[in-house]
């Protein structure tokens, strides 16, 4: 069975396009087939995986608002990940759903003919909780929320979480949670640790190990539109083929997700 997973957060910056690009490619790496989908009309992940959003005749939006067929959408790319791309175009496709009976169906209705193709699908949401996000959670098998380690990033979680609980009620009863993801970490200052066991502690979400450290190597490898795992070995790389490992043996095979302990 295909595991979609959506990675969420309404908040910009928190990394969730650096976690699609990364994590897919750390994936592939593991012998998954794996395919990433842009949500986002701004496109980042698109460009990031080496495709000028501009220049695309096809992309996401005609999918979920002309009927068009998802496969003449997908791209391949370096990563050896297959993209499904998103363009700004994108932007007029909330209020064009909004008008559809069913419209949070709409991309798990679209993805389908695409399932049997893939072991992963990965989905970056926008930083919204628009009806684009609401399809990605419809969509999805399992949930991720990147969460950037400082106090103030925090104050939408509670309302993400509420959205997640309304989506597993009314869309998608089979939808996981598995948890936040502490990306931009700083493992030399207190202060992100304290964040780390105050949002675990406040919402009672398990925190994935490992925590994204920050490192430079993320910025250059997205303006050079390669994903930081295939840049240099580096610290931020390496955190990403740890995070791969520990879903990829959670789907195989039921391994409890290893999490992070703040107190440790
Ligand atoms: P989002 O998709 O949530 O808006 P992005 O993935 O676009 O977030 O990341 C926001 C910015 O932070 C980007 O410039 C990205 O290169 C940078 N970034 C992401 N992860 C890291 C990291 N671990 N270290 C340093 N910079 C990072
Ligand atoms: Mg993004």
């Amino acid at each position: 069975m295909t595991t979609i997973l959506a990675v969420a957060n309404q908040k910009g910056g928190v990394a969730k396009t650096t976690t699609v690009a990364s994590l897919g490619a750390a994936l592939v790496a593991l012998g998954r087939r794996v395919l990433v989908v842009d949500l986002d009309p701004q496109g980042s992940l698109t460009f990031s995986l080496g495709h000028n959003p501009d220049k695309l005749e096809t992309s996401i939006h005609e999918v979920l608002t002309a009927g068009v067929p998802v496969g003449d959408a997908v791209l391949g790319t370096d990563e050896g990940v297959d993209l499904l791309p998103a363009t700004i175009d994108l932007a007029g496709a909330e209020a064009l759903l909004l008008m559809r009976p069913g419209r949070e169906y709409t991309l798990k209705r679209a993805l389908a003919p695409l399932l049997e193709n893939y072991d992963v699908i990965v989905l970056d949401c926008p930083p919204s909780l628009g009806v684009l996000t609401l399809n990605g959670l419809t969509a999805a098998t399992s949930v991720l929320i990147p969460l950037q380690c400082e106090t103030l990033a925090h104050r939408g979680v509670g309302q993400l979480l509420r959205t997640v609980s309304e989506v597993q009620q009314i869309t998608n009863p089979d939808l996981t949670l598995l948890g936040a993801l502490a990306t931009l970490y700083d493992a030399r200052t207190t202060h992100s640790r304290d964040v780390l066991a105050d949002v675990s502690g406040r919402y009672d979400i398990p925190v994935l190990a490992p925590p994204i450290p920050r490192t430079v190597r993320f910025a250059e490898a997205s303006a050079s539109g390669t994903s930081v795992i295939a840049g240099r070995k580096n610290k931020g790389a390496q955190a990403y083929r740890d995070l791969a490992d520990n879903l990829a043996a959670h789907w195989t095979d039921g391994t409890p997700l290893a999490t992070y302990d703040a107190d440790a």
